[in-house]
């Protein structure tokens, strides 16, 4: 579980370069990282995850520019979802796709947060990936990942008609991702869960007067969460629901 969380470190600080160039259609391969507010080129010292944020006391050594929490915070929830993921899958293949669905969840939440939108580059592939992870794995059958790329979707193609302008095609593609991943049983309970998690803070934003009513908040990351839990909890609690209606 440690090393999975090492591991998670270092997928995280390949994260924070997907947030920050991808939206801005700068390439993830190269160049270096540099500071955005001095140019300095980061040097692999001060480049470690978390540990370079807090050494550095959130500042460039160059330009004293003061560094976004999104780098050590992206680092260290994908450090804890790497060792949750080896906590309940253990080693093998849906370790691996496990990892996989979460970092593209973290990478889309924290892009969402902070550009309001669901890249395609993430969500498309995303969906094809779901679909093989699952011939692969047989986690959950090839019908049931084409059903959940119809019900996910679908769901949102609905609501987006409904609402006229609600909601994004963006919002629509990750339903579809998380339906080819979890299928279309727990794709239903994640939709749901990021409905209640998204619903309850809306209302809660509103009652405390800080959201207006047209205020638009992003629904991406209630969604990822909503996928999250889903993908550790989903056929357990989707089974017992079942179960408890004797089907
Ligand atoms: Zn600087």
């Amino acid at each position: 579980m440690i090393v999975a969380g090492l591991l998670g470190l270092a997928i995280g600080s390949f994260l924070n370069v997907v947030i920050t160039r991808l939206p801005a259609h700068r390439s993830l391969w190269g160049p270096r990282s540099a500071c955005p507010g001095c140019g300095a080129s980061i040097a692999w010292h001060d480049n470690i995850p978390v540990v370079s944020f807090l050494a550095l006391r959130r500042r460039c050594r160059a330009c004293g520019m003061s560094i976004s929490w999104q780098y050590p915070l992206v680092e260290a929830v994908t450090a804890l979802a790497f060792a949750a993921a080896w906590w309940a899958f253990g080693p093998g293949i849906d370790f691996l796709v496990a990892t996989i669905l979460l970092s593209a969840l973290i990478a889309i939440t924290a892009i969402d947060l902070r550009h309001q939108i669901i890249p395609d580059l993430i969500t498309l592939p995303g969906v094809v990936a779901g679909v093989v992870a699952n011939l692969a794995t047989q986690r959950v059958p090839w019908l049931e990942s084409l059903l959940g790329i119809a019900v996910g979707g679908g769901l949102f193609f609905v609501i987006i008609l409904a609402s006229g302008g609600g909601m994004g095609g963006g919002d629509m593609k990750l339903g579809a991702m998380l339906g080819a991943f979890l299928g279309w049983k727990v794709v239903l309970f994640s939709v749901f869960v990021a409905v209640v998690l998204g619903g309850g803070l809306a209302l809660g934003l509103l009652a405390s007067g800080k959201r207006g009513r047209t205020d638009p908040i992003p629904f991406g990351p209630f969604l990822a969460a909503g996928g999250a839990i889903g993908l550790f909890l989903g056929e357990r609690i989707v089974t017992w629901y079942l179960s408890g209606f004797g089907v």
